[in-house]
Formats: C-alpha cells, structure tokens, sequence
C-alpha cells in the first residue's frame, strides 16, 4: 500500500513556503480516480504504469481525501474526477463507473467520461447519463493515427463528440499533444476553428495547456487569450516562469489549480530545458548532491511553489487566490450542472 511520509524537509516547506498560500477551500479540477483492474494489458506489470500496480492498485475518493490531508492539512477539497487513461486495451465501462460511484457519494464534486474516438454517438450518450458526467476526458493515446505524440485534437476526439459537448454545453479535458504543445501552430489553429464552430464546449486546457516553461503559453496566449471557453489548469506544472506566463499571458481568472493526483505525492519535479520537459525524481537521475540538502519533496509542493510566486509580477489578491484555488472552477462546474 502506498505510504505517505511527511519529512522535515516536507514540513519545512509547508509551513515556511505554502500553508500560507493554499487557502482553506479548494477545488482540484484534475484528478484521477481509478482502478488497476481497469487496465486490460496482459503485460500491465512490467509495462509503463506498473508504479501504479505497485504502490496503489485502487486510488479512491477516500485515498484522495488522505492524500491531500496529509499535504495540505486542514483544507477541503472538492473535485472533478476522471478515470486513468490507460492505453489500449483499456475497460472504459468499468472505468467510468468506478470514478461514478466513488463521486456521487460526494455531492460537491463533480465527474467526467474517459472516451475514444472509436465511441459512438449511443455509448457517449449513455456513457455520460449512467456516471452522471459533465464532460469528457479524452487522451492523446487513443489517437486514430497511431501515433500519440504528433496526433492533433480531433485525432483522437472525434468532431461528433466535441458536438456533443457543444449541443449539452459540457466541459472537456485537454491534455494537448504535439512536441511543441501549444505553441504548435496546428494545436492554435485547431483550437481557434473548434471553439469557434462549438462555443458552448468548455475545454480546459491540462497542465498550463501543457506548457511545462514559459516558452509555449506565451506563444500561444497572444492567440488564445480572447477564446472566451477556454480555462487552464495548472496541475504538475513546476516552474514559476511557466506560471508567470500564464497568468500574464491568458489572466489568472481563467486559471485553476489541479493536482493530476496521484502524481502530486510523488517525489520529484517537472522540470525543463531547452524546447523538452520531464520528470526529475529519486530514481532517474545521477546528479552528484553531495553539497546540500539532496532529498526532493512532492511534487504537490514543488507545483504550490511555481503557482505562488509565478504570481509575484501580478499580485494576487486574496480574492484572486480564491478564485484560482476554488471560485473560478466551481463556477465553471455549476454553469455545467445548471444546464443538466
Ligand atoms: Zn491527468
């Protein structure tokens, strides 16, 4: 069973940098919830997820509430779930009822369908009445070209579907694909035809709209920033001058924070370099630390951290922060719901 340990340098950080930065109402608008069984690849546990077969086979709404009280003690947290997009062959019916039932217990937060492309119009339908969803989560690793690195957005989210989401004004969660994220010139482009043609959809654009450096949302946001249904979240993102960029580049009322759990208790940190960004953590490094302090933290707080003072050029209110950490996405969520 995953174990969480809070050490001194965990601690240090908390109170010296976050606790008072983190308010004490949050909603987390990117969070997994899933089961290991979901995953139907005979070779699962040697494959690219089995951190997960190893450490937490079932990540619950209660696990969930435990993780983020033993990180940011004191705060309730709300969220908007969905499942873990495990690649092919993957149970969509079993994952989505699971992310349900642990949802619809808890009648403040909020859920969506993982789908693929290959997904008629009667499963989506059905699919979003029997979880009670508000929108959908596709992922990049369905695309119908096989190749889940170059693939663009109706690649591996059909147009039918994105109508869907138009005609019931539904939320959809956009991991971005592309080397270039958002600043590819396809990824705008196509950003700006669908929310155009569909303006009722609501995309959130995950992780910075995976701008993991500065680089790629200021490129983009120039273009972007007047799209008035579009929203950010910041989940995992780690460093301050891709906040910064954000915040500046497409305003802090459209950005929300996320915590792609369970990625934020990992230990590690997104980190970039030239035109790439990765995963640093205790296992895939060499660095020589012998002159300081050489344990990492959770990701969570290296992510608090670049939120908080990527914010220093623009000054959050308190009510700013507010809004970031709960009032923006709440909002969001009801419009939804209001409609339903
Ligand atoms: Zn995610």
């Amino acid at each position: 069973m995953f174990n969480l340990e809070i050490n001194d340098l965990d601690k240090k950080i908390w109170d010296e940098e976050l606790s008072d930065f983190v308010p004490e109402k949050v909603y987390d608008v990117h969070t997994h919830i899933y089961q290991w069984q979901s995953n139907l690849d005979k070779n699962k546990n040697t494959g690219p997820y089995k951190y997960q077969g190893e450490n937490f086979q079932n990540v619950s709404f209660d696990l969930l509430n435990k993780v983020d009280n033993e990180l940011m003690p004191g705060r309730v947290v709300e969220r908007l779930s969905f499942p873990f997009p495990y690649n092919y062959p993957c149970d969509f019916n079993n994952s989505n009822q699971y992310v349900s039932a642990q949802t619809n217990n808890h009648q403040e937060s909020d859920n969506l369908i993982l789908i693929n492309p290959m997904m008629n119009e009667k499963e989506i339908i059905q699919g979003l009445q029997s979880s009670q969803a508000i929108g959908f989560k596709p992922y990049r690793t369905y695309s119908k070209t096989g190749d889940i690195t170059n693939c663009r957005i109706t690649d591996f989210m059909s147009e039918e579907h994105i109508k869907i989401a138009d005609e019931k004004s539904l939320i959809i969660m956009m991991h971005l694909s592309k080397k270039y994220g958002v600043a590819d010139d396809e990824n705008i482009n196509d950003l700006i035809f669908l929310s155009e043609k569909y303006p009722n959809v609501k995309w959130i654009l995950a992780h910075c709209a995976r701008s993991y450096s500065a680089w790629g949302i200021e490129k983009a946001a120039k273009k972007l920033r007047d799209l008035k249904n579009i929203w950010y979240d910041c989940s995992t993102v780690c460093e301050s001058d891709a906040l910064d960029a954000l915040y500046t580049g497409v305003g802090v009322d459209r950005v929300m924070y996320g915590s792609d759990d369970m990625i934020g208790p990992m230990r590690g940190k997104y980190i970039s370099f030239g035109m790439a960004w990765s995963n640093i953590n205790e296992n895939n490094h060499s660095l020589k630390l012998d002159h300081c302090d050489s344990r990492m933290t959770f990701i969570r707080y290296e992510q608090l951290r670049a939120m908080k003072r990527g914010s220093r050029q623009i000054g959050l209110s308190v009510k700013q922060k507010n809004a970031l950490f709960y009032n923006t996405a709440k909002n969001l969520v009801n419009s939804v719901k209001s409609l339903y």
